[in-house]
């Protein structure tokens, strides 16, 4: 018989040598999840059930296959909020706080805007827009079905009055079924050919439909700037999530599209992450 404590230790030395960055971190999540309260808290003397135990080895084995630990664990937290995530959907990083905080800082003072979501994947930051703006409507837009799975639950789970729109930004009719907006944000796919080639192991098991942005992954941005200007206000903002690299191109995209007042944000690496612009013909 081990202790709950030793089945922890264990667990967080595989993951060391395994060259899990977060051994510690990563472990304790998945004993929380498990067990139901951290290793600490348990008695020295007292030994989990059989069944708990397995269902434990079960999760490292899968961690120690490069499976990612939100995909495991089912649900991660984005700007404070809860979003259930699982093969077939983008995890939420931290990164993409960094629109959110965006879109935030412009909107704070408006009442009842519309927004509309491209790309919405598990629907992460248009549930976060509408637990701190002020949302008249809104419209979050997926063409994949394990996605819109997600995003399903990610509506219920946070009370959200949110649309879903299941169709693919490229197809000529999506556009007809979304309402004018004030607000379009969107992290679509945009890694390129040779960045597919080189994914970390735990972004693998995520699928390529929310990651790929075509050869230069700059598809996306090219098509939303243009095709979903029309659905604009005058004075509307469209506001991307980029890649490492791309905010020059992308804020090139705007530009010639004709936005105005173009600008970018940084991350809390120091990465432009942000590219934004305005409609207004002013
Ligand atoms: N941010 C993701 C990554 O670093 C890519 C997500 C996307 O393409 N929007 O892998």
């Amino acid at each position: 018989m081990v202790t709950y404590k030793e089945i922890f230790q264990s667990a967080r030395r595989r993951f060391s040598e395994n060259k899990i960055e977060n051994a510690y971190y990563e472990a304790k999540e998945l004993f929380c999840n498990v067990f139901g309260k951290e290793p600490v808290h348990f008695k020295a003397d007292s030994y989990p059930d059989r069944e708990k135990c397995d269902l434990y080895e079960l999760y490292i084995k899968r961690r120690l296959s490069g499976e990612p630990l939100q995909y495991i664990l089912g649900e991660w937290e984005f700007y404070s909020i809860p979003i259930k995530v699982g093969k077939g959907v983008l995890i939420p990083r931290q990164d993409t706080e960094t629109l959110v905080d965006t879109a935030i800082e412009i909107y704070k003072d408006k009442c009842g805007i519309t927004v509309v979501d491209l790309c919405s994947g598990s629907g992460c930051i248009g549930l976060a827009l509408e637990k701190n703006l002020d949302i008249k409507e809104i419209v979050l837009v997926e063409k994949s079905p394990d996605a819109v799975k997600y995003l399903k639950e990610n509506i219920l789970l946070n009370n959200s009055k949110a649309n879903i729109v299941q169709d693919d930004i490229f197809s000529e009719d999506t556009i007809n079924q979304l309402p004018m907006a004030d607000l379009i944000v969107s992290n679509p796919p945009y890694l390129s050919s040779d960045d597919m080639a080189n994914l970390q192991t735990e972004v693998g098991f995520e699928p390529d439909v929310a990651l790929f942005g075509g050869e230069n992954g700059l598809d996306f941005y090219y098509k939303i700037a243009k095709h979903y200007k029309a659905l604009l206000n005058t004075g509307g903002r469209l506001i991307f999530e980029v890649g490492i690299n791309q905010d020059r191109d992308v804020s090139d995209i705007l530009i010639a599209e004709g936005y105005k007042n173009v600008n970018v944000k940084k991350d809390l690496c120091g990465v432009t992450r942000v590219v934004y612009g305005e409609k207004n013909y002013v």
